[in-house]
């Protein structure tokens, strides 16, 4: 077995086929989780399980590393990942990750209704629909665990032509602390994250002008590399972290 600090778990990842969510799967399976990566696009996932993730530990009775198609804003899909992990592994997962996220950017005054829409949905109804599920499961098996939702430093203090994601990213922050407050007692703890700018295709969309003036305002001077936030996320995923619940931890570089 991969010795680590959370060695034997099995983790769910959501939006694991790209950026923060690869990074996790990578510093997850480092520290001897066994990971379940999951994304819309399937064969992103799989190449995250095939070429960012330590070999899983069959040793502690767990299947291997997977990749699964996961469309999070669709509880039938979510609930078709449950299925999948109760058939495959015989265990719930107990560390869940929410990485999976969209923009839909543009002006309050034009920004349509299908992009404000697709964005909530993603983003607060996806992480909702995911940390549901798998809460449930384990409070049925009497497990305790740990979840973390990817929120963003947006949600705290908004952006220009970011009012869908903004709110969005807001709702997380809210949800989070709700469910941990609901979850506490079953020693499952529930935290966000808020990231500041870091190096992933998500944020290659944002104009280097953009970028360049927010960096003025970094005190690291610099964007965040996805390894640093999974760190983070691993921490709160381990026992390291068990009087942490309810929080909203800001990763970025001091902005
Ligand atoms: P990313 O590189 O774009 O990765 C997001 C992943 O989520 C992609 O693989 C994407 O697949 C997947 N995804 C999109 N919709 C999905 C759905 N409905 N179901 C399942 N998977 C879906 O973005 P990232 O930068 O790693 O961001 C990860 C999280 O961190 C997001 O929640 C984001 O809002 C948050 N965040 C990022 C930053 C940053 O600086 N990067 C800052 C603050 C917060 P497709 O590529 O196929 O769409």
């Amino acid at each position: 077995m991969v010795a680590g600090i959370v060695a034997g778990r099995l983790a769910v990842v959501t939006g694991a086929g790209s950026g923060i969510g690869r990074a996790t799967c990578q510093v997850l399976s480092r520290e001897g989780a066994t990971v379940i990566a999951a994304d819309k696009n399937y064969e992103a996932a799989l190449e995250t399980i095939k070429t960012h993730t330590v070999l899983s530990s069959q040793s502690n009775g767990l299947a291997g590393h997977s990749a699964v198609e996961l469309d999070v804003s669709d509880s039938k899909s979510v609930q078709k990942l449950l299925e999948k992990v109760r058939k495959q592994y015989k265990a719930p997962a107990t560390i869940v990750v929410n990485s999976a996220g969209i923009t839909r950017d543009n002006w309050l005054t034009k920004m349509s209704e299908e992009d404000y829409d697709a964005v909530l949905n993603v983003n607060l109804k996806g992480s909702f629909l995911v940390m549901q599920a798998f809460a449930r499961a384990m409070v049925i098996a009497s497990l305790p665990g740990s979840i973390i939702n990817i929120s963003s430093i947006i949600g705290k203090h908004g952006n220009k032509g970011q009012t869908n994601y903004s709110a969005s990213k807001a709702g997380v922050i809210a949800m989070t602390r709700s469910a941990a407050i609901e979850l506490g007692k079953m020693n499952i703890r529930v935290n966000a994250i808020l990231p500041g700018y870091f190096k992933t295709p998500m944020v290659d969309t944002v104009p280097e002008k953009v970028i360049q003036g927010v960096l003025k305002m970094v005190p690291l001077a610099r964007m965040g590399d996805p390894l640093e936030v999974a760190e983070v996320i691993t921490f709160l995923a381990s026992d390291k972290s068990s009087f942490i619940t309810g929080a909203a931890i800001d990763v970025n570089g001091g902005l």
